[in-house]
């Protein structure tokens, strides 16, 4: 894995090219977090003087530059050419020796990166002979790149003449260059490349994504609307809640960009609504467009696949390709523009010869009927000269190979060195006396990275009941040391934060403003449903009144992550602030109850979106002191049964008037929290697409 970066932020011209090194043997959900010390520094590579393109001397030195960089990594790399053929003896951690043959199976980069290490033009793929023009088609299967061929038509090779001219031609045009991998044993080169969510997504088509949106939204009016749901998107476990207008936003990291793939389609959905008569196809096109690239990217962040799951990506891609030229207008480069400038002048020129000839009262039709045509024309030639032809675009051919291939996309992850960055490169750089710094910068983490190894060694006897001394033990059980995973725990349902001021029904209905008899009705009707007849509450009002009730603001909830069996993240409920459950500004959070059978409600599979109200116990003295936790919530009905829309993909639901929406339900049937973004009064759109577990569930 290598990746340039800057030692510091302030002064750009401080750079690193670090190399590190890792093995695939790790589960990549260990080797990916933070702390596990499983990706290390190997090389710090000499970063080459920027060159013009043309001059003789800078063609000179950048072959001087290919060649030291060429020999840096056979140095790297000459430990793995003896022992991929005839292999080694490792220890493993189950206590056996076996006979191991190391090769180097991927290179993780971002697609610069990998230009420069594969000898390649900037807007060539590392993995398959595409041309350029291409590149922004859905077409599949072009060759695999053969390096090795390559190599074997460079110009100072050109000796061995068995293959057809054909090649020389073809190896001059794609301008290979020297690719650094193509001497090892034992390794395809093509093989090498793994395609990476964090360069090609996230930054990279998510990024174009929103400047054809961008553009969309200008064309059609609807910037502010976007602006507008953009800035009252509500909470989310994990999402970070945007506290500016989108087009205030001037740091778009890829942090930001996941975040924004997480809402994008939903907030598009909503800034769209209630399209004008021309408005209809296109709206719905570029929805479509959006939530085929949306989809994708959700699906590619799956850990385990199968060929539902691929079948489904290509089905994205596809979609994706097929709706994309909604957006063509909004592709325009300098050039195009500067053609269409042109052409304006032109055209007005030559209407300024004709509108003199024409009398003074038909002059302002035509006009008008002038400006229209002159429009319409350049729309064409903006049309005809854009195209979706870059590199980015293409790359996303390979994600579904690479699953049947080698498995999931995150395993190979540029972000992990993005971590490694900051405690390998960065806090070396830091301590270091800025002079000769590479040294120091080596040899700064190699100390830690030994303790925490030893560390980790111990910790390991420690849990095998091994003989470890006892002041060993001691220091291990200090706080600082935990490094280890220890067993999973299933965290449990807390119930949190009682009010003082709430002691019976009656306080409830005070301070809910929930009225007394609507409390006891659905107090009542949740006992018949739930409760076994011999423990039923009580149903005269009077001894229901009389029985102590608490009244809690926060739930946590431990909710699976999709595809983990031990990785759970905590959903808070809270339920805050002015109680008033139909005051639409209290912090009262949005959370999924089971409220049917899987077959209810369409998509939502038996599940409804509802605003949490109230946490309760209640105490029932005259049963043992049994408690009963119940939730008070207003649950929302689903527009259509609970169907995709067909312009969006997104099931709505609505809030019912009538104070009757105040229903009680057992605190067990609340399974999490949901994320709504408002579409009006009342209305509101479902976001599935905020995490991966409820883009599973609905669809
Ligand atoms: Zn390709």
């Amino acid at each position: 894995m290598s990746d340039q970066t800057n030692l510091t932020n302030f002064s750009g011209d401080k750079k690193a090219w670090p190399v590190y090194i890792t093995i695939g043997n790790l589960p990549s959900a260990r080797r990916n977090s933070p702390g596990s010390m499983a990706v290390l520094l190997l090389a710090l590579l000499p970063i080459p003087p920027k060159l013009s393109k043309s001059s003789k001397a800078d063609q000179r030195q950048r072959k001087i530059n290919a060649d030291t960089l060429q020999d840096v990594f056979e140095l790297i790399f000459a430990p793995l050419q003896d022992v991929a053929h005839t292999g080694i003896a490792i220890d493993c951690a189950d206590g056996k020796v076996r006979q191991c043959f190391p090769i180097l199976s991927a290179w993780i980069a971002d697609h610069m990166e990998n230009v420069a290490l594969h000898g390649l033009k900037t807007n060539a793929c590392p993995k398959c002979e595409v041309p350029t023009h291409e590149l922004g088609t859905n077409a599949r299967s072009h060759r695999t790149r053969d390096y090795a061929r390559y190599q074997r038509y460079k110009p100072e090779n050109q000796n061995s003449g068995s293959e057809s001219d054909d090649d020389h031609i073809m190896c001059d045009n794609l301008g290979i260059g020297q690719n650094i991998f193509h001497r090892l044993d034992r390794v395809s080169a093509s093989d090498l490349y793994k395609p990476d969510m964090l360069h090609t997504i996230y930054l990279g088509l998510f990024k174009h994504m929103m400047d054809w949106i961008e553009g969309f939204l200008k064309k059609h009016g609807r910037l502010q609307a976007f602006d507008d749901v953009w800035k009252a998107l509500p909470p989310y476990p994990g999402f970070l809640v945007p506290k500016k207008a989108y087009r205030e936003v001037t740091q778009w990291q890829g942090k930001e960009m996941r975040n924004l793939g997480r809402c994008i389609l939903g907030v598009l959905a909503v800034a769209l609504r209630q399209p004008g008569g021309a408005q209809v196809i296109p709206f719905k096109r570029a929805l479509g467009c959006v939530r085929a690239l949306v989809d994708f990217n959700m699906m590619a962040q799956y850990r385990s696949h199968t060929s539902d799951t691929i079948a489904y990506m290509e089905d994205y891609l596809d979609q994706f390709h097929k709706l994309k030229d909604i957006f063509l207008e909004f592709r325009v480069t300098k050039r195009t523009q500067d053609k269409v400038d042109k052409q304006r002048k032109e055209i007005r020129r030559q209407r300024a010869l004709v509108i003199e000839r024409v009398a003074p009262s038909l002059r302002r039709r035509i006009r008008d009927d002038n400006r229209q045509e002159e429009n319409d024309l350049c729309l064409d030639l903006v049309r005809g000269e854009s195209h979706f032809n870059f590199i980015k675009m293409h790359l996303l051919r390979h994600f579904c190979d690479h699953i049947r291939q080698f498995g999931n996309i995150p395993m190979y992850s540029t972000e992990i060195g993005e971590l490694a960055h900051k405690t390998q490169i960065k806090d070396g750089w830091r301590q270091s006396n800025k002079n000769d710094a590479v040294r120091q910068i080596v040899h700064s983490y190699g100390g830690q990275h030994a303790i925490r190894m030893r560390l980790l060694n111990l910790e390991s006897l420690k849990c095998r009941d091994a003989d470890v001394s006892g002041d060993v033990l001691h220091d291990l059980d200090r706080p600082a040391s935990t490094v280890t995973a220890a067993a999973p725990v299933v965290p449990r349902r807390v119930l949190q934060g009682s009010r003082e001021d709430v002691s019976n029904v009656v306080d409830f209905s005070r301070i809910s403003g929930v009225s007394r008899e609507i409390v006891y009705r659905e107090l009542i009707r949740y006992s018949r449903h739930n409760l076994p007849a011999a423990h039923r509450l009580p149903e005269d009002h009077a001894i229901l009144r009389s029985l102590p009730v608490e009244l809690l603001t926060q739930r946590e909830i431990p909710v699976l992550a999709l595809q983990e069996a031990d990785v759970y993240e905590i959903h808070r409920a809270r339920s805050t602030g002015d109680l008033h459950f139909r005051n639409q500004g209290s912090r009262n959070d949005w959370v999924w109850v089971q409220a049917g059978t899987e077959e209810m409600y369409g998509a939502l599979r038996g599940r409804l979106p509802a605003k949490l109200v109230a946490l309760l116990k209640i105490r029932d003295y005259r049963s043992d002191d049994t408690v009963r936790r119940v939730a008070g919530v207003q649950i929302l009905t689903p527009v259509n049964s609970g169907r995709l829309s067909d312009q969006h993909g997104l099931v709505t639901v609505q809030m019912r008037e009538d104070p009757r929406g105040f229903t009680i339900v057992d605190i067990g049937t609340i399974l999490g929290l949901a994320h709504l973004i408002q579409e009006e009064d009342r209305r509101w759109l479902i976001n599935s697409r905020i995490d991966l577990r409820t883009f599973n569930e609905i669809y």
